[in-house]
């Protein structure tokens, strides 16, 4: 059965590119009726924080993305946080250079250094050079005499590493271009390179869907799930599928700095979770030629890792917009209303909090719900409705009540004043009545209409917006303007 992972360190906001690592290993876990285990890499304490951790997990669960093994849920394997595993990696550690897998090495940061220079200036491979591969039982005592600190250093095998990338492919890698690297640091602190591969044996991974940055250490991970496998520590290698990168604005890798790279800014503005997880998954992968909107239990059903494109998919902003206002019209009209609500009763410069009225709202959302990209462009649209004056925009006035609009709007009242205040149908024969009274055809009628009750040149059906606003409010606002 599959079992897939989902590993983050927490540092920093939740960005784009983990979260398509996210939703790709769930995705492919939940088609599988696989496994998917959340784990937290956390050894990194000096960048780590639980700010991080804790937001990770808000993140998750906003997306609808759950894990049947992890923090808080817990499972065979727990701990799920590195940090409380520690132990298990110094055991590992031990076995790897008992058996010859991994040795100290002595030398020193300026030693390292001078070494690869020298090399590099004779256009020799730069890696590590072996100095401390075969030390003999006096050359580790001097060194140790000396007290030099010791890294723990793996040893690379001699030999080509190949594998079969899930989304690239055969991949083969010469030995010259991995040299033995470091696992554990000399104060004994062990590193990625170590903890990663041995969580993912000890957890049973059985493929490992990260992003395309990380293709470089796989072959190393390789080798040492090798000699994982000789100790009896892993059972099997598992199969490896690296996500294309994501490009940004100009053609360049999205980085986590870049403000369209974080995820808290697509939900403060009100993406819908399924609007934003829809738009994800196409970075990368498509669902079909002809569809690209599409429900979570569609993706379920349709991902498959073997259809990931190697190619770099380009964040298109426009297009995630797009596909999430798709989804804002998809929702149940109570399921919109209620999504919407925290948006109009949050504290704003707009109106009071108590000035909103659910009825009025649940009235006027199913005429706003075909408007809105993103949830927090309700409030422009329904503002009319909650505060006590429309806004004041004067570019709207000017606009709309070129000429003299005081014949019109003075028309115009007297017809709505006599409308049947129950039918919208009757409001619009008021104003195109009242039009008609100055030779004005209907759009242009109900243009100083617009902006005199609601403030704005657009918006939502004015006739419906004029019923739900109700009749004494919109003649109150009518006369405000002719005074
Ligand atoms: N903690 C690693 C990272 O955040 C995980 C890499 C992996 O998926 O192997 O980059």
């Amino acid at each position: 059965p599959v079992r897939v992972r989902f590993c983050p360190s927490p540092t920093g906001n939740p960005h784009v590119g983990l979260v398509r690592t996210a939703l790709f290993n769930w995705a492919y876990a939940r088609h599988t009726g696989g496994t998917m285990v959340f784990r937290i890499e956390d050894t990194d304490a000096a960048r780590d924080s639980e700010e991080s951790y804790q937001q990770l997990l808000d993140s998750m669960r906003w997306l609808g993305l759950d894990w049947d093994e992890g923090p808080e849920v817990g499972g065979p394997h727990a701990p799920y946080r590195q940090s409380e595993r520690m132990d298990l990696y110094k055991d590992v550690a031990e076995k790897l250079l008992a058996a010859g897998h991994a040795y100290h090495c002595y030398c020193s940061t300026e030693e390292l250094d001078a070494r690869r220079d020298a090399a590099r200036a004779a256009g020799k491979p730069s890696g590590y050079d072996g100095h401390c591969r075969d030390l003999t039982g006096e050359q580790k005592e001097a060194y140790e005499a000396e007290g030099r600190p010791a890294i723990v250093r793996f040893r690379m095998p001699d030999e080509a590493i190949t594998f079969t990338d899930l989304v690239r492919g055969e991949i083969t890698v010469q030995p010259e271009n991995v040299p033995d690297y470091g696992i554990v640091r000399a104060n004994g602190a062990p590193l990625y390179t170590l903890v990663n591969p041995v969580d993912d044996a000890l957890m049973a991974i059985t493929h490992v869907l990260r992003g395309e940055d990380l293709l470089s250490s796989t072959p190393r991970q390789i080798a040492l799930y090798r000699a994982l496998i000789s100790l009896g520590i892993a059972k099997e290698i598992p199969a490896f599928g690296h996500l294309p990168y994501v490009m940004g604005e100009g053609n360049k890798k999205l980085s986590k700095r870049d403000p369209q790279a974080s995820l808290n800014v697509y939900r403060e503005r009100g993406f819908l979770p399924e609007g934003l997880l829809n738009y994800l998954s196409l970075l990368g992968w498509s669902f079909s030629a002809d569809q690209d909107i599409f429900t979570v239990p569609e993706l379920i059903e349709k991902f498959d890792v073997a259809d990931v494109n190697a190619n770099p998919a380009r964040f298109d902003l426009k297009k995630a917009e797009s596909i999430n206002a798709d989804h804002i019209r998809l929702l149940d009209p109570k399921a919109f209303a209620d999504a919407c609500e925290p948006w109009l009763t949050a504290p704003h410069a707009n109106w009071a909090p108590e000035d909103f009225d659910r009825a009025a709202w649940e009235a006027i959302a199913p005429h706003a719900q075909t408007r809105v990209t993103v949830l927090s462009d309700i409030t422009a649209n329904v503002d009319f409705l909650f505060r006590a004056e429309p806004v004041e925009d004067e570019a709207s006035w000017a606009k709309a009540m070129k000429g003299d609009p005081a014949a019109l709007l003075t028309s115009a009242r007297a017809t709505l004043e006599a409308a049947d205040w129950s039918d919208p149908e009757s409001l619009k024969n008021a104003v195109l009545a009242a039009g008609e009274e100055h030779g004005l055809k209907l759009g242009k009628a109900q243009a100083p209409v617009r902006v005199a009750v609601t403030g704005r040149t657009v918006g939502l059906p004015l006739f419906e917006s004029l019923e739900i606003l109700g009749k004494d409010k919109t003649l109150t606002r009518i006369d405000a303007a002719l005074a």
